[in-house]
């Protein structure tokens, strides 16, 4: 079984040494790579990442992991040769069960969406991109019969951002959080406003860069095994534990995204960097799942760097980088005017209070189509609709409601909740770190960030994706998926800076 085993991990090896030469190439092409390098870097990718699944999919890797699951059996199944054939196996299952035909049809249909969704959405007009969202809900359904059967056919889509996690547990947690967002937002409306216009003033990019690396560098973000450069989006990527990098955008109309974009893809390049070396250029390097892996972003970003304390430390250093800008101003203003809640039409600028409604619209509207309950040409109105009932506004055009978000017209559906899992894991895991550190905010305050650092080191980070998302959250918290922590810090937060 050992010389399986050592087969398994040589091939596995080479599959993950090619993915990571196209998260790289990726990576080039959106901080460095000139224009005119495009159509080359397409074919470039393409090539690789062909190689990458051919080499994953062979009859040698399917052979393999039959023999190592029969040869595993009766073994405790959380061991983790057990787990490292598991996920391996799964990931095999889902690569080989999608026919070659499918996948080229998929990259077809969805690179024509995407240019009529830019069309549309410069236009602000629907009717234009409906026939192609039409198509891609009909590939959808197509992926999801290579699963069948399942409880409900979103649960195929959800599965590969959340191996395991069912539409129906995703649906409870929604009804949980729903009424009490709403509610609290409603409250909100009544209180006097809290301004964020000195949020708005200029700042010199530099000065934010430069404040973002100190307090990437305090978090403890290795930058021997890491970078950071600026992107269009900011997002993180690796070539395993040992080379991650992030990237961060400066945007003159919202300057302190520089700051806030930089601690949320620490918080993701910390789950990566934290992952054992044992799992390197295997199946169990990467994240649990999308949702855990936002659950260490926004705890980072929002749990830590939008706390009191953390700013008690952090406020003097930032005022010593603006003097004329924030010399004057007391801390506390500051920090309410980063913990602004004001509804607002588009989900990247939404702030904690709103995020999750703009998430669940999505996802309800997803579960809707996938399930035939909804036509195409409904969902304008539907959108709408739910928009008013959920945060109290209407979008005036297309372009600021539906036709908003890209996710559609690249073929990502089932992938919106993990931004919720995220927010509400994150607030779970809060909830247990203070239970076992008493003295976190103490440490805060301090600018101390290593016994929290630590401790999401053992409890989470470590494991890569050896357990699934509910079975890892039950096993460092105690209970499953939980929407209560997340409320619960909410409700403090929004009574704090509003009295509501
Ligand atoms: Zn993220």
């Amino acid at each position: 079984m050992n010389k399986n085993l050592d087969r398994l991990n040589a091939l596995m090896g080479e599959v993950m040494d090619l993915r990571h030469t196209a998260s790289m190439l990726e990576w080039d092409e959106r901080v460095y790579m000139p224009r005119g390098g495009a159509q080359t870097r397409s074919l470039l990718l393409a090539s690789v990442r062909r190689i990458a699944h051919e080499k994953f999919i062979s009859k040698e890797v399917g052979e393999l992991l039959a023999a190592l699951r029969t040869g595993v059996d009766g073994q405790d199944p959380t061991s983790e040769t057990a787990r490292l054939v598991a996920v391996t196996a799964r990931d095999y299952e889902k690569a080989t069960r999608v026919p070659a035909s499918f996948v080229a049809e998929h990259a077809e249909i969805t690179s024509m969406a995407q240019h009529a969704w830019q069309e549309a959405r410069a236009k602000s007009d629907f009717t234009m991109f409906a026939p192609h969202l039409e198509k891609i809900i009909g590939l959808k359904r197509r992926y999801v019969s290579f699963f069948a059967p399942t409880d409900h056919p979103y649960d195929a889509l959800l599965d590969d951002y959340e191996p395991g996690l069912k539409t129906k547990e995703v649906e409870t947690l929604f009804d949980a959080l729903r009424p009490r967002q709403q509610d609290l937002i409603r409250r909100v409306a009544e209180r006097p406003q809290v301004s964020d216009r000195l949020l708005h003033l200029g700042y010199a990019e530099q000065g934010l860069w430069d404040f973002g690396v100190q307090v990437a560098t305090a978090f403890g973000f290795d930058w021997t095994r890491g970078r950071q450069d600026k992107s269009a989006h900011p997002y993180t990527t690796d070539s395993g534990p040992d080379d991650v990098r992030i990237t961060t955008r400066f945007e003159a109309q919202q300057p302190f995204m520089t700051v806030f974009a930089t601690m949320h893809e620490t918080g993701h390049a910390l789950y990566v960097q934290g992952v054992d070396p044992r799992w390197r250029r295997t199946a169990l390097e990467g994240g649990a799942s999308l949702g855990i892996h936002e659950s260490q972003s926004r705890l980072w970003e929002n749990l830590v760097g939008r706390s009191l304390p953390f700013w008690q430390h952090f406020w003097p250093v930032l005022q010593g980088q603006f003097p004329s800008e924030l010399g004057g101003v007391a801390l506390e203003e500051f920090h309410r005017a980063i913990n602004r809640v004001q509804p607002s039409l588009i989900r990247v600028e939404a702030d904690e209070a709103t995020y999750n409604l703009h998430v669940m619209l999505r996802v309800e509207m997803e579960i809707a189509m996938l399930g035939g309950a909804l036509s195409v040409n409904d969902l304008p109105r539907l959108w709408n609709e739910k928009m008013r009932d959920y945060l109290g506004i209407v979008p005036p055009d297309a372009r600021r409601g539906i036709l908003q978000d890209i996710h559609w017209s690249i073929g990502l559906m089932g992938y919106f909740a993990t931004y919720t899992l995220g927010n509400v894991i994150s607030a779970q895991l809060w909830e247990r770190f203070s239970s076992v550190e008493p003295r976190r905010d103490e440490q805060l305050r301090r600018g101390d960030f290593s016994s929290l650092l630590a401790w999401l080191r053992r409890e989470i980070h470590q494991h890569g994706r050896r357990y699934e998302p509910q079975a890892l959250v039950e096993r460092v918290t105690g209970s499953r998926i939980d929407p209560l922590p997340y409320l619960r810090y909410l409700e403090r937060k929004v009574e704090e800076a509003y009295g509501a």
